[in-house]
């Protein structure tokens, strides 16, 4: 017998006979609290979230997902839908849940002629990188190797490469998708195109993945990138400095801005360990001498502490910063999107990196823009394209009794930088407890997205996610 939860929120007693049947029908495995198997599946990356499901079912393949999507409809349970495990809001896993986790269905499987790959959504993004850099290809993702490509890529995805070959949903060829009935569908431009317009953005909310199809481009396998690390003192003038630059980049340059204290990096004197700074990070995928004039004058600016820009394996590029990112600590983000760096914005950053709660916390500033911004924003469900820069206060911390200090931080943050930002946000960045965001983070598509919701998921079964109500 198992204790799960209701979509009404009632708690129910599911007998072992009906969970035997369902074990039968896998090729996975069902575990219950106790289980060997049942913590791997309720842990994910970060730490805050500690719930405990009614039931892991680990799939192994479409035919899994189907039948546990069938039971989870006749039984009316709550479900929650696992991939890679790293959102931040945890909707991976829910107290007296039916977790589905298809953390093990990894397989990515590479057409290099055609330039396309299939990827199982269990996925990591080092996955990805992996098979497709052996062909010198990649699809666009993000700065974190250990992210699920499933969740990155339902909320929208970008990273290194995004301003030249566009968002992970840019490159998305097609999708199979098991829907609330238990049907598994083909989404793309030609079948299902409102499910394919509606999964490009619009999150978890329309049904289970079970395999991404996505177009690749030449990339390395080697690029220019690296950091450029500067004292804190100096960020004023340096942002300034940095917004034009960045304005007038081309595609092929990405860079990032971190403002933390300085991990001990072994290229940094000793004795900036521990100090704050401003991090220039920078991937540069053209052909120009020295990444062309663009960088150039970056590297020119101010008196950096460090300046490491190099050749470099673009795979390893992309798990430059996991050691910052480990899984296990206590995690809380507030995000903002910008059109442009104001100054008295800058200020209130630079105000707030002066009091950082924990050495952990940092903020960053996605410098995004390029072929990004040049999609319509009702092409695909993720709506805001034009805003120029995306910031993500990215508070870390290892004990529960850091929680109020680190959280007040970042909201505050937040709520002083506000009046300077466009008012959208990123639905990947957003806290669970950002419910109020999420007319937000749909924008413009909100209508269109509860108009497809009710036709694909009418009974609102995907419901663990930054929720769009079914059109009544
Ligand atoms: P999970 O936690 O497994 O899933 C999150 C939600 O997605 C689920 O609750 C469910 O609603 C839905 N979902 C997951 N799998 C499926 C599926 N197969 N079918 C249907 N719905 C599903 N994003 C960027 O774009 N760029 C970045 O550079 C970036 N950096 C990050 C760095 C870190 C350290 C972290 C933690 C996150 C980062 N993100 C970034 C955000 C990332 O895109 C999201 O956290 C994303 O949700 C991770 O996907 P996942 O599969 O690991 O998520």
């Amino acid at each position: 017998m198992a204790n799960l939860i209701t979509l009404d929120g009632k708690g129910v007693s599911i007998d072992s006979e009906a969970i035997e049947t369902l074990a039968a029908s896998l090729r996975g495995s069902i575990f219950k609290d106790g289980d060997a198997g049942y913590d791997e599946g309720r842990t994910i990356w970060n730490a805050m979230v500690d719930r405990k499901p009614g039931l892991v079912v680990r799939a192994m393949g479409t035919s899994d997902v189907r039948n546990t999507v069938n039971f989870a409809r006749e039984n009316n349970l709550l479900m929650a839908v696992r991939s890679g495990g790293h959102q931040i809001a945890g909707h991976a896993v829910a107290d007296g849940a039916l977790l589905l986790d298809l953390s093990q269905m990894q397989s990515v499987r590479v057409d290099p002629k055609a330039k396309t790959a299939r990827v199982e959504p269990g996925a990591a993004l080092s996955d990805v990188d992996f098979e497709t850099q052996s062909h010198g290809l990649a699809v666009p993702m993000g700065i974190n190797s250990t992210t699920g490509i499933a969740g990155l890529t339902l909320g929208g995805g970008f990273g290194w490469i995004t301003r030249k070959y566009g968002m992970t949903i840019d490159n998305l060829l097609s999708a199979d998708i098991v829907t609330a009935d238990g049907a598994m569908v083909k989404a793309s431009a030609s079948e299902n195109p409102d499910l394919f317009w509606a999964i490009r953005g619009g999150g978890g909310n329309f049904g289970v993945v079970t395999s991404f199809e996505f177009q690749l481009h030449d990339v390395g396998p080697e690029v220019l990138a690296g950091l450029i690390v500067h004292p804190i003192e100096d960020a004023g003038s340096l942002l300034r400095e940095f917004e034009g630059i960045a304005n007038s980049a081309p595609d092929e340059l990405t860079v990032w801005v971190v403002m933390r204290k300085a991990p001990p990096l072994p290229f940094l004197p000793e004795d900036w360990h521990g100090k704050p700074v401003l991090v220039f990070a920078v991937c540069y995928i053209g052909d120009e001498d020295g990444g062309g004039d663009a960088l150039k004058k970056l590297r020119a600016l101010g008196k950096p502490i460090a300046d490491v820009i190099g050749p470099s394996p673009f795979a390893g590029w992309q798990q430059a910063f996991d050691p910052l990112l480990t899984p296990g600590m206590r995690n809380y983000w507030k995000s903002h999107d910008f059109n442009e760096l104001k100054e008295d914005a800058v200020q209130v950053l630079l105000n707030a990196i002066e009091t950082l709660p924990d050495p952990n916390c940092e903020v960053f500033i996605a410098h995004v823009g390029g072929a990004m911004a040049r999609i319509a924003d009702d092409a695909t469900a993720y709506p805001q394209r034009s805003s120029h820069f995306i910031m993500n206060v990215h508070t870390r911390w290892a004990e529960p009794s850091g929680d109020d200090l680190c959280i007040g931080w970042a909201r505050k943050l937040f709520d002083d930088t506000a009046k300077y930002s466009t008012g959208s946000v990123y639905v990947n960045f957003m806290p669970e407890d950002d419910v109020d965001r999420v007319g937000g983070a749909y924008g413009v598509n909100m209508d269109r997205l509860s108009a497809v919701k009710a036709k694909y998921d009418g009974g609102n079964l995907f419901r663990l996610n930054h929720n769009i109500a079914p059109k009544s």
